[in-house]
């Protein structure tokens, strides 16, 4: 009987002496939820319709109610707001008992709790130093908003004052970005994506602008930039019943390690990505990658597609029979620069045998 994630508690309510005037005396090895400490009190009997609510009996009481923690802790504390009748059995030494493991649990969740640890500043690390401890100059930040009149260097000590105040601010800005990669594992690369600035410019000309919350980015966002590039495909994929369809795949590793099939249509009218299949732990035979390469003929649609393009080892060959004996109209091209690429390191390091003396001799300087 779990409802995701919190600690069973029919279990132990046997511990809670219920019913007598003894409250709430725990075993020591009682595990309690700090955040639903009151949940070891009640049975929950059935789960019910609506987020977390249950009905459940209340081990002082014996009484059944239905309705989410809030409830159960809201009768067992008398707290009376909550909806729901309060318990009249509990005992004042119970209650006493209650309301220590309240305060117990609230601290130990606090204490538990990430700790604030203040940004970086320099005027922390002691000293009027010019330079940030982000390796940005401070006068690159200086300069902008406070740029001399007609030439002329003025400082007032309110200009001074506005300028110093907006150092601290860029500065803490700094420290609260880098600390966002820091701590959710960002990659350093991300600084050299034009839309990572391009966010941060659009961001300053919007007071109060909210980022996207996590759901947003998985959920509607996503679907809304997808449709949107799908949209701006449309008048490639037009051209393809026209112009015929080359399908190249290759496999490649990403940043990860993670052992890739990629699937590429191209025509006259430019390349489109189709698919990046990830075969971590498979068996990359001559079967599986042309199941995978039927499955884009299968998109691209099998009228449209003049050939099969992949690189020129032993497998991609049996991938390409086996899809020309499936469709007679299409060819399989072996990739041309992977057959410069082998012939190449052939004429490089050309095999010392018997038969190959010759070339070897002439071809060794390379
Ligand atoms: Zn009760």
């Amino acid at each position: 009987m779990s409802d995701g994630g919190t600690p069973p508690i029919s279990s132990s309510v046997g511990s809670v002496n219920a019913g007598t005037s003894s409250g709430a005396a725990d075993p020591e090895n009682e595990i309690i939820d700090d955040k639903t400490p009151f949940r070891k009190f009640v049975k929950k009997i059935q789960k019910q319709q609506g987020g977390g609510c249950w009905r459940w009996q209340c081990n002082f009481c014996k009484l059944y109610y239905n309705g989410s923690y809030t409830r159960v802790r809201g009768h067992l504390l008398k707290e009376g707001t909550t909806g729901v009748a309060v318990c009249n059995k509990v005992t004042p030494h119970a209650f006493t008992a209650m309301s220590k493991l309240v305060k117990e649990c609230k601290e130990r969740l606090m204490n538990a709790a990430p700790r604030h640890v203040p940004l970086p500043s320099s005027r922390q690390q002691g000293g009027s130093s010019s330079t940030s401890s982000y390796g940005m100059s401070y006068h690159a930040y200086t300069q902008a908003p406070t740029t001399s009149d007609g030439g002329k260097k003025r400082k007032t000590a309110a200009g001074f004052i506005e300028n110093a105040f907006q150092n601290s601010a860029r500065e803490q800005c700094d420290g609260e970005v880098a600390r966002m990669y820091y701590t959710g594992g960002l990659s350093f690369n991300l600084a050299r994506n034009p839309h990572y600035r391009n966010s941060y410019i659009r961001v300053s000309t919007l007071s109060g602008y909210i980022p996207p919350d996590y759901n947003a980015l998985r959920t509607t966002l996503l679907a809304k930039e997808r449709k949107n590039i799908e949209q701006h495909l449309e008048p490639i994929k037009i051209t393809w019943k026209d112009k015929g369809v080359s399908l190249c795949s290759d496999g490649w590793s990403d940043a990860q390690r993670r052992s890739l099939i990629n699937v590429i249509a191209t025509c006259e009218s430019g390349p489109m990505m189709l698919k990046a299949i990830n075969c971590e732990g498979e068996f990359k035979d001559h079967s599986m990658i042309a199941d995978l390469i039927i499955d884009s003929i299968k998109e691209v649609g099998w009228e449209n597609v003049v050939q099969v393009v992949t690189d020129n080892g032993p497998v991609c060959s049996k991938v390409g029979a086996l899809i020309a004996s499936k469709y007679p109209t299409i060819f399989w091209t072996p990739c041309v620069v992977h057959t410069l690429n082998l012939d190449v390191k052939n004429i490089c390091t050309p095999p010392l045998v018997a038969s190959n003396a010759d070339v070897f001799d002439a071809c060794c300087w390379i």
